[in-house]
């Protein structure tokens, strides 16, 4: 039997009751497949289906006081190299932006992948490099390695700034949040394959909630709101994998264990939403030698809501608003002059609203 096409999806899809839904894609990626797709103000609208952006982006959710403290730690020390991920360069903290602290002269490298540190570290025996480590799951195995192979080296001048996010704790929350009103997700593809689908059961068994991991094409992105469609008609929440090509059931062991072997669960800090408990991760204590949190005296942040203005990237990252209800949408806010991280960022809401031409 032929998979259906794109447009019979469609079609199954408008052959359904009319009732409208509020489901929510918990994964950057997924924000721009469906922007992508060119749905929005199409099928979903005709469809009464609203499509909020959840809090998937690792950029969005990164604090501003981390952002702040990692900008002071370079700026304060010129021995220290700090290293990071692009896209978050430009986010701002409550002080200044990575970005900024590097045009005043500190220390600051991007870096496409995590063991770029080690070949840096080594080249660099008399300065101390830093990663900041923000992410999901699936960047998190990779730093894990990094560790791994630094305490191999027997590297001195290297640590890491961990603020991870784990995604399970989160839609926790979601699920919960009676303001929220959801009747399903789209789970992450590249999450889930590392997490496999085992993390999400509760949200079906517990909160009666479906839930569909699904790949990134426009196909993947239909397919996976007919089944919600059909889940929700039949009343009978499950958690369905349709991205089995990428997402075994059980995940990926080996980078589950590396994860499992370098860091412990640990209270994390949602930028706009508030400290999670055991959302993120800490070095475990095997590894305290490449904790910068250790190293330089960090602090953990468990309090980090005031100082954003009128940007309301909490209320859109929760899925309460959509940027268009931010007042400086586009106005003073824009992808060139970003006053908030969900504009940053290439999986930013704002940023792909703007992208994709919505308009109030
Ligand atoms: Fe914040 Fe800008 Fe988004 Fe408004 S449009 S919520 S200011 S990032």
């Amino acid at each position: 039997m032929t998979a259906p096409s794109p447009l019979e999806i469609v079609e199954l899809i408008r052959s359904l009751p009319l009732r409208p839904a509020k489901f929510m894609e918990v994964c950057g990626t997924h924000t721009v497949a469906i922007f992508r797709a060119g749905i929005r103000n199409t099928l979903l609208a005709e469809r009464a289906i609203e499509m909020v952006s959840g809090p998937g982006c690792p950029v969005c959710v990164t604090a501003a006081a981390e952002i702040d403290y990692a900008a002071q730690l370079v700026l304060n020390d010129p021995n220290v190299i700090l290293t990071a991920y692009g896209d978050i360069f430009r986010a701002k903290g409550h002080k200044t932006s990575l970005a900024e602290a590097r045009a005043q002269g500190a220390d600051v490298r991007m870096v496409l992948t995590p063991n770029e540190n080690i070949t840096l570290a080594e080249a660099n025996p008399d300065r101390l490099v830093v990663f900041f480590s923000i992410g999901f799951e699936t960047t998190q195995p990779g730093i894990a390695h990094t560790v791994l192979e630094a305490q191999r080296r027997g590297l001195k001048n290297f640590s890491v700034y961990v603020s991870h996010k784990l995604v399970a704790p989160v839609l926790c929350v979601l699920a919960q949040d009676p303001r929220l009103k959801l009747d399903g997700f789209i789970l992450p593809g590249h999450v889930s394959s590392v997490i496999g689908e085992e993390p999400y059961k509760f949200l079906a068994d517990e909160r009666g909630l479906p839930g569909v991991i699904a790949g990134f094409e426009p196909m993947d992105i239909l397919a996976a709101l007919y089944e919600l469609l059909i889940m929700r008609e039949q009343g009978k929440p499950r958690i369905v994998n349709s991205y089995r090509s990428a997402v075994p059931p059980q995940g990926n062991p080996k980078a589950l264990g590396a994860i499992d072997a370098v860091f412990e669960p640990a209270d994390a800090h949602w930028r706009g939403i508030g400290t999670i408990p055991m959302s993120g991760h800490k070095l475990r204590p095997r590894f305290i030698a490449f904790d910068a949190h250790e190293r330089f005296g960090l602090p953990r942040i468990t309090n980090d809501e005031s100082g954003f203005g009128a940007c309301c990237c909490g209320e859109v990252l929760l899925g309460l608003q959509t940027p268009l209800q931010c007042p400086l949408f586009g106005v003073q806010c824009t992808p060139d002059n970003p006053l908030g991280a969900c504009m940053v960022s290439s999986e930013g809401a704002c940023a792909n609203y703007f992208r994709y031409g919505e308009r109030r």
